[in-house]
């Protein structure tokens, strides 16, 4: 029920979870981080409260520059660990949080399945990498095409954060009916659902609308349609206290 999302040159794990913390209010059974580590994703779930996660966290940190966090408000599938998010693609290579509903996600967990994906967990959200991993599959020359051919795909209202592995120097974000918001600092971006997790980073905000992708990386935040057609917009500051 709540997304957050780092790049720049500070440890992430910590920004991820004291911005989750913030957005405690919305509700969540279950948390998770993950982050890019020398080549791999690191993925560290909890059931229950941030704290879970938090102990997880101190026994098996890392200073990874690049990370996306989730609380879980469970739609389909138990509130168990397994069922918790990043969700990730069968070769572990992306991650990725959602927020909200896929609609058509037993159709496409059919269509992946048959593919050859392997599906471990009950939830609409692990569609999304398997998807991502496909669009691959089939050609997309990079991060952004690839989460782009996907979104075309999904139906619901959704916002998702996403990162791979294989291009550990940015993030990808896509929002459809449900808020996002990307926060921009000095060499650092953040994503996340609501001003109150990153407002302590940052009060610089760029609010994506409905139908918007973006791209952050350490140099910048790229915005687009869902088609691709590049959005020029003006971000903003916060001068109240959320
Ligand atoms: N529908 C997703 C799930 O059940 C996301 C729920 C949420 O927004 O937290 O995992």
């Amino acid at each position: 029920c709540g997304i957050v999302g780092y790049i720049g040159d500070k440890p992430a794990q910590s920004i991820l979870v004291s911005g989750l913390e913030k957005l405690e209010y919305r509700g969540y059974d279950s948390a998770g981080v993950a982050t890019v580590v020398e080549g791999n994703l690191d993925c560290i779930r909890a059931k229950g409260k941030l704290h879970n996660l938090r102990e997880k966290i101190e026994v098996a940190s890392n200073r990874a520059p690049i990370g996306i966090g989730h609380t879980r408000w469970a739609t389909h599938g138990k509130p168990e660990e397994y069922n918790a998010h990043p969700h990730t693609d069968t070769k572990r290579r992306l991650a990725v949080v959602q927020n909200g509903i896929i609609e058509n996600y037993r159709e496409l967990r059919e269509e992946l399945k048959q593919q050859g994906h392997e599906f471990r967990s009950e939830t609409d959200t692990e569609v999304i990498p398997h998807l991502i991993c496909q669009c691959f599959e089939d050609g997309a020359e990079n991060l952004m095409s690839a989460v782009q051919q996907a979104v075309h795909k999904l139906s619901g209202a959704f916002a998702i954060a996403v990162i791979s592995a294989d291009y550990p120097d940015e993030m990808v974000i896509a929002r459809q009916q449900a808020p996002l918001i990307i926060g921009i600092g000095e060499g650092e971006y953040f994503c996340a659902s609501d001003t109150p997790a990153i407002v302590q980073y940052t009060r610089t905000i760029l609010p994506l609308e409905n139908g918007e992708m973006a791209r952050l990386t350490r140099d910048g935040a790229e915005v687009y349609t869902f088609d691709g057609a590049k959005v020029r917009r003006t971000p903003h500051s916060i001068t109240w206290n959320p």
